[in-house]
Protein backbone atom coordinates (compact mmCIF):
# COMPACT_ATOMS: atom_id res chain seq x y z
CA UNK A 1 0.00 0.00 0.00
CA UNK A 2 1.19 3.58 -0.70
CA UNK A 3 -0.34 6.85 -0.90
CA UNK A 4 -0.67 8.03 -4.84
CA UNK A 5 -2.03 11.30 -4.89
CA UNK A 6 -3.30 14.02 -3.15
CA UNK A 7 -5.69 16.88 -4.55
CA UNK A 8 -6.31 19.89 -2.66
CA UNK A 9 -8.69 22.52 -3.83
CA UNK A 10 -9.91 25.48 -1.51
CA UNK A 11 -7.61 24.09 1.53
CA UNK A 12 -5.63 26.52 3.20
CA UNK A 13 -2.86 28.34 0.72
CA UNK A 14 -3.97 26.05 -2.20
CA UNK A 15 -6.67 27.91 -3.86
CA UNK A 16 -6.83 26.31 -7.09
CA UNK A 17 -6.61 22.64 -7.89
CA UNK A 18 -3.39 21.01 -6.90
CA UNK A 19 -2.67 17.34 -7.43
CA UNK A 20 0.62 15.95 -5.92
CA UNK A 21 1.44 12.38 -6.94
CA UNK A 22 3.78 10.43 -4.99
CA UNK A 23 5.79 7.71 -6.28
CA UNK A 24 6.74 4.13 -3.82
CA UNK A 25 9.83 5.56 -1.82
CA UNK A 26 10.75 8.49 -0.17
CA UNK A 27 9.08 12.00 -1.43
CA UNK A 28 10.55 15.12 -0.40
CA UNK A 29 8.81 18.20 -0.85
CA UNK A 30 10.83 21.37 -0.89
CA UNK A 31 9.76 25.20 -0.83
CA UNK A 32 10.50 28.52 0.43
CA UNK A 33 8.91 29.21 4.24
CA UNK A 34 5.01 29.91 3.61
CA UNK A 35 5.05 28.24 0.26
CA UNK A 36 2.82 25.68 1.69
CA UNK A 37 4.96 22.38 2.93
CA UNK A 38 3.05 21.79 5.98
CA UNK A 39 0.10 23.01 4.62
CA UNK A 40 0.08 19.89 2.19
CA UNK A 41 1.15 17.22 5.48
CA UNK A 42 -2.50 19.06 6.96
CA UNK A 43 -4.09 18.30 4.01
CA UNK A 44 -3.13 14.62 4.78
CA UNK A 45 -4.36 14.74 8.18
CA UNK A 46 -7.40 16.46 7.52
CA UNK A 47 -8.62 14.00 4.85
CA UNK A 48 -7.41 10.99 7.30
CA UNK A 49 -10.54 12.49 9.49
CA UNK A 50 -8.69 14.44 11.94
CA UNK A 51 -11.31 16.46 14.13
CA UNK A 52 -8.66 18.55 16.22
CA UNK A 53 -8.82 22.27 14.70
CA UNK A 54 -5.19 22.95 16.59
CA UNK A 55 -3.83 19.75 14.68
CA UNK A 56 -4.21 21.59 11.65
CA UNK A 57 -2.19 24.76 13.29
CA UNK A 58 -6.05 26.97 13.06
CA UNK A 59 -8.10 28.34 15.74
CA UNK A 60 -11.53 26.53 14.47
CA UNK A 61 -12.12 24.08 11.47
CA UNK A 62 -13.28 26.46 9.54
CA UNK A 63 -9.59 27.67 8.87
CA UNK A 64 -8.51 25.29 6.63
CA UNK A 65 -10.94 26.91 3.86
CA UNK A 66 -8.85 29.09 1.67
CA UNK A 67 -9.03 32.47 3.59
CA UNK A 68 -8.75 34.90 0.35
CA UNK A 69 -5.51 36.98 -0.82
CA UNK A 70 -4.82 40.46 -1.72
CA UNK A 71 -6.15 38.94 -5.33
CA UNK A 72 -8.01 36.37 -4.48
CA UNK A 73 -11.51 36.32 -2.72
CA UNK A 74 -12.02 33.98 0.03
CA UNK A 75 -13.24 30.48 -0.78
CA UNK A 76 -16.76 28.74 0.46
CA UNK A 77 -15.15 25.09 0.85
CA UNK A 78 -12.18 22.87 1.39
CA UNK A 79 -11.48 19.93 -0.65
CA UNK A 80 -9.08 17.34 -0.29
CA UNK A 81 -8.93 13.88 -2.07
CA UNK A 82 -6.19 10.84 -0.95
CA UNK A 83 -5.59 8.23 -3.30
CA UNK A 84 -4.03 5.04 -1.85
CA UNK A 85 -2.90 2.58 -4.03
CA UNK A 86 -4.64 -0.83 -2.42
CA UNK A 87 -3.29 -3.55 -4.75
CA UNK A 88 -1.83 -5.38 -1.93
CA UNK A 89 -4.98 -5.43 -0.23
CA UNK A 90 -4.11 -3.60 2.95
CA UNK A 91 -6.90 -1.95 3.56
CA UNK A 92 -9.98 -4.36 4.02
CA UNK A 93 -12.25 -2.89 0.63
CA UNK A 94 -12.07 -4.38 -2.39
CA UNK A 95 -10.94 -1.91 -4.47
CA UNK A 96 -6.88 -1.39 -5.90
CA UNK A 97 -7.43 2.21 -5.94
CA UNK A 98 -8.83 4.04 -3.09
CA UNK A 99 -9.73 7.35 -3.03
CA UNK A 100 -11.08 9.32 -0.02
CA UNK A 101 -12.54 12.52 0.02
CA UNK A 102 -13.43 15.04 2.86
CA UNK A 103 -15.02 18.92 1.73
CA UNK A 104 -15.99 20.92 4.33
CA UNK A 105 -18.71 24.55 3.94
CA UNK A 106 -18.24 27.68 5.44
CA UNK A 107 -21.38 27.13 7.19
CA UNK A 108 -20.08 24.19 8.75
CA UNK A 109 -21.48 21.43 6.76
CA UNK A 110 -18.80 18.27 6.65
CA UNK A 111 -19.14 15.26 3.79
CA UNK A 112 -16.87 12.32 3.45
CA UNK A 113 -16.86 9.87 0.55
CA UNK A 114 -14.90 6.67 0.20
CA UNK A 115 -14.42 5.83 -3.85
CA UNK A 116 -17.11 8.59 -4.98
CA UNK A 117 -19.43 7.35 -2.51
CA UNK A 118 -20.89 9.66 0.86
CA UNK A 119 -19.72 7.98 4.14
CA UNK A 120 -19.35 8.59 7.89
CA UNK A 121 -16.40 9.94 9.42
CA UNK A 122 -16.09 6.53 10.99
CA UNK A 123 -16.27 4.68 7.59
CA UNK A 124 -12.76 6.46 6.91
CA UNK A 125 -11.12 5.55 10.35
CA UNK A 126 -12.47 2.07 10.43
CA UNK A 127 -11.04 1.94 7.05
CA UNK A 128 -7.97 3.11 7.88
CA UNK A 129 -7.62 1.65 11.70
CA UNK A 130 -5.84 -1.60 11.00
CA UNK A 131 -3.89 -0.24 8.00
CA UNK A 132 -1.17 1.88 10.21
CA UNK A 133 -2.46 4.98 9.32
CA UNK A 134 -4.65 4.86 12.93
CA UNK A 135 -6.70 7.55 13.61
CA UNK A 136 -4.49 9.17 16.41
CA UNK A 137 -2.40 9.59 13.27
CA UNK A 138 1.24 9.17 14.94
CA UNK A 139 2.52 8.05 11.33
CA UNK A 140 2.85 11.74 10.97
CA UNK A 141 5.43 13.17 13.07
CA UNK A 142 4.97 17.07 12.68
CA UNK A 143 7.45 19.96 13.81
CA UNK A 144 7.18 19.47 17.69
CA UNK A 145 5.98 16.63 18.30
CA UNK A 146 9.69 14.94 18.36
CA UNK A 147 10.38 16.66 21.46
CA UNK A 148 6.46 15.40 22.69
CA UNK A 149 7.88 11.91 22.62
CA UNK A 150 10.55 12.42 23.84
CA UNK A 151 9.55 14.23 27.16
CA UNK A 152 6.41 12.18 27.69
CA UNK A 153 6.27 10.06 30.94
CA UNK A 154 6.50 6.37 30.34
CA UNK A 155 2.73 5.74 30.18
CA UNK A 156 2.26 8.65 27.79
CA UNK A 157 5.28 6.84 25.36
CA UNK A 158 4.12 3.58 25.72
CA UNK A 159 0.68 4.77 24.70
CA UNK A 160 2.47 5.87 21.34
CA UNK A 161 3.91 2.76 20.89
CA UNK A 162 0.77 0.84 21.31
CA UNK A 163 -1.15 3.08 19.00
CA UNK A 164 2.07 2.40 16.49
CA UNK A 165 1.85 -1.26 16.87
CA UNK A 166 -2.20 -1.56 16.57
CA UNK A 167 -2.95 -2.73 20.42
CA UNK A 168 -4.34 0.09 22.12
CA UNK A 169 -7.83 -0.30 20.83
CA UNK A 170 -7.56 -3.40 22.15
CA UNK A 171 -6.13 -2.00 25.53
CA UNK A 172 -8.83 0.72 25.37
CA UNK A 173 -11.74 -1.83 24.98
CA UNK A 174 -10.07 -4.36 27.74
CA UNK A 175 -10.53 -1.62 30.49
CA UNK A 176 -13.53 -0.58 29.42
CA UNK A 177 -14.77 -3.77 29.85
CA UNK A 178 -12.79 -4.86 33.12
CA UNK A 179 -14.38 -0.74 34.33
CA UNK A 180 -18.31 -2.99 33.63
P1 LIG B 1 7.91 26.87 6.63
O1 LIG B 1 9.07 26.56 5.73
O2 LIG B 1 8.06 28.20 7.29
O3 LIG B 1 7.54 25.76 7.56
P2 LIG B 1 5.66 26.10 4.94
O4 LIG B 1 6.04 25.88 3.51
O5 LIG B 1 5.47 24.90 5.78
O6 LIG B 1 6.66 27.14 5.61
P3 LIG B 1 2.90 26.59 5.44
O7 LIG B 1 2.83 26.72 6.91
O8 LIG B 1 2.46 25.31 4.82
O9 LIG B 1 4.34 26.97 4.92
O10 LIG B 1 2.04 27.74 4.75
C1 LIG B 1 1.77 28.92 5.38
C2 LIG B 1 1.01 29.81 4.40
O11 LIG B 1 -0.30 29.31 4.22
C3 LIG B 1 0.89 31.21 4.97
O12 LIG B 1 1.25 32.11 3.96
C4 LIG B 1 -0.57 31.34 5.28
O13 LIG B 1 -1.05 32.63 5.07
C5 LIG B 1 -1.20 30.38 4.29
N1 LIG B 1 -2.50 29.91 4.77
C6 LIG B 1 -2.79 29.16 5.85
N2 LIG B 1 -4.11 28.98 6.00
C7 LIG B 1 -4.68 29.65 4.96
C8 LIG B 1 -6.03 29.87 4.54
N3 LIG B 1 -7.07 29.34 5.20
N4 LIG B 1 -6.24 30.61 3.44
C9 LIG B 1 -5.20 31.15 2.76
N5 LIG B 1 -3.92 30.98 3.08
C10 LIG B 1 -3.65 30.26 4.17
MG1 LIG C 1 6.29 24.25 7.65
Amino acid sequence: MHLKSLTLKGFKSFASATTLRFEPGITCVVGPNGSGKSNVLDALRWVMGTQGAKDLRGGKMEDVIFAGTSGRAPLGRAEVTLTIDNSDGALPIDYVEVSITRRMFREGATEYEINGNSCRLMDIQELLSDSGIGREMHVIVGQGQLSAILESKPEERRAFVEEAAGVLKHRKRKEKALRK
